[in-house]
């Protein structure tokens, strides 16, 4: 069963003096805030702060402890935070941290070609449904086997980038050169193994870093490291089961993510309590076929790992094509079940419309929004866009479903005060919402009801051949 948090058990634990410093007006309210993971409790800063609450602030903090630790890499601002899990799967409450993306890069890259694609990875960017979807880290991978290169890899990145670093190395010695510059700045260290944990763990205790615990294919002495760590009082651990790539062993490296998450969130086994590592760049050294059949493949093993249960993943590929579908997927799986991604309702411009521009109408789902906003804008015209409420659903399914209706488009276009403005009153319903063009003409007198295209990319060819003439 996920661990649901009740907001009576959090308020119990609080000062309840109502002093609005955490920004809510009560400690009931603040409390229901931190029972749904809208809020840190550390917000309450009487409870932090007061020695005669340090009692109720270690309760309270065990208390919301996620059975997925959250795990911070870097130092803030320029930091990930992973982890922080809950449920097994987001429908049950919501999925926090996004799956945090490394893109990899080794010392024995020339000094040119090491900076521009940090660079690359840092500039990474580009947007769906009004939020920017980006690259989170640089995995440093030590190939030459040399201290010096290392460091000054770590070094070039760290004064030329602010993303997060993971340092990859297994020689504690190599580790070490890197952590004495970029230490302060906390990387990740990877990789404690069973060879090198005793060297590891004190790096990670001396240098304050998140290290990453590797067993491939042992989840036992994965389990075994993890709890010697925890013993060692270090509980900034990233777990690495190993993924592998090759055939069925995809499936084992699945299976192998499934069995962690299940025994952290419905066996409550704190040992593997902590963000799940994966490495779909694994693809670049195991699989076979071309290189564009390789980006392919990392970028659905990805996907797939996302899915189940990975935190944080390395990858290789920086094709905008390769990544798209994993960074689209990943604003999916993170958006929260309980709330539609929608816009407010409302009168938006496009371009400089004046009294002789139509208007448009949709429905305020954000995907909806964002598609009809650009295709308008591709067909280069100035317009209103006339935003009704649907409840953040679809045109089709909320026009079906009778949330959306002629009412609700022609309240959004008396109350977007429009008639008073245009000269010619053009308004272009979108064509899923066909049906309902005779009632909003009866509801709108005045104004002329065109039906637009069915998908909003035929907007720009609508425009030109239709909507012209009518203007
Ligand atoms: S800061 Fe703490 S004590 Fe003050 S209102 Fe918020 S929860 Fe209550």
């Amino acid at each position: 069963m996920p661990k649901i948090l009740r907001p009576l058990d959090v308020y119990k634990l609080l000062p309840q003096t109502n002093c609005g410093k955490c920004g809510e007006s009560t400690c009931m309210a603040f409390a229901a805030r931190v029972a749904d993971r809208a809020v840190d409790v550390k917000l309450c800063t009487p409870l932090l702060e007061d020695p005669k609450f340090k009692g109720k602030l270690q309760s309270v903090l065990e208390l919301v402890r996620p059975p997925v630790k959250d795990v911070t890499i870097g130092v803030p601002p320029n930091h990930v935070v992973v982890g922080n899990k809950v449920v097994m799967y987001r429908h049950e409450l919501t999925w926090y941290n996004p799956t945090a993306i490394a893109i990899d890069v080794t010392d024995e890259m020339d000094e040119k070609a090491l900076i521009d694609r940090a660079k690359a990875v840092e500039a990474f960017v580009f947007e769906r449904i009004g939020q920017p979807l980006r690259l989170n880290m640089i995995a440093l991978r030590c190939t030459s086997g040399t201290p010096e290169k290392f460091a000054k890899a770590s070094d070039l990145i760290s004064k030329n980038v602010s993303l997060p670093l993971m340092l990859c190395s297994y020689d504690p010695n190599i580790m070490e050169e890197a952590l004495i510059i970029v230490g302060n700045k906390r990387p990740l260290i990877y990789a404690a193994t069973r060879d090198n944990w005793r060297d590891m763990l004190e790096l990670a205790s001396k240098y304050k870093c998140p290290v990453a615990i590797s067993a491939p294919g042992d989840l036992n002495l994965l389990k075994s490291l993890a709890a010697t760590f925890v013993d060692a009082g270090l509980e900034d651990l990233i777990l690495d089961p190993g993924t592998f790539v090759r055939g069925d062993s995809l499936a084992e490296t699945l299976n192998m993510f499934t069995m962690l998450r299940r025994a952290a969130i419905e066996k409550e086994d704190k040992a593997v309590g902590f963000p799940l590592l994966a490495v779909p760049a694994a693809v670049w050294m195991e699989a076979e076929g071309s290189e564009d059949e390789k980006k392919m493949m990392e970028s659905y093993i990805a996907s797939i790992l996302m899915t189940r249960f990975a935190d944080l993943m390395v990858m290789h590929s920086l094709d905008f094509w390769a990544l798209m579908p994993v960074l689209v997927w990943r604003q999916n799986v993170y958006t929260d079940p309980r709330v539609p991604p929608s816009v407010k309702p409302g009168v938006y411009e496009i371009g400089k419309p004046g009294e002789m521009s139509p208007v448009f109408v949709t429905g305020n789902f954000a995907l909806t929004y964002f598609l009809v906003k650009g295709d308008i804008e591709n067909s280069k015209i100035d317009a209103y866009l006339v935003v009704a409420d649907s409840e953040g659903i679809s045109v089709e399914s909320s026009v079906a479903g009778r949330r959306l209706t002629a009412e609700k488009f022609a309240d959004a276009i008396k109350s977007s005060g429009l008639d008073k403005k245009l000269k010619k009153k053009v308004v272009v319903l979108p064509g899923r919402a066909a049906r309902l063009s005779g009632e909003l003409e009866e509801l709108l007198p005045g104004w002329k009801v065109l039906v637009g295209p069915r998908d909003s990319s035929g907007i720009p060819d609508y425009a030109e051949k239709v909507l012209k003439k009518e203007l």
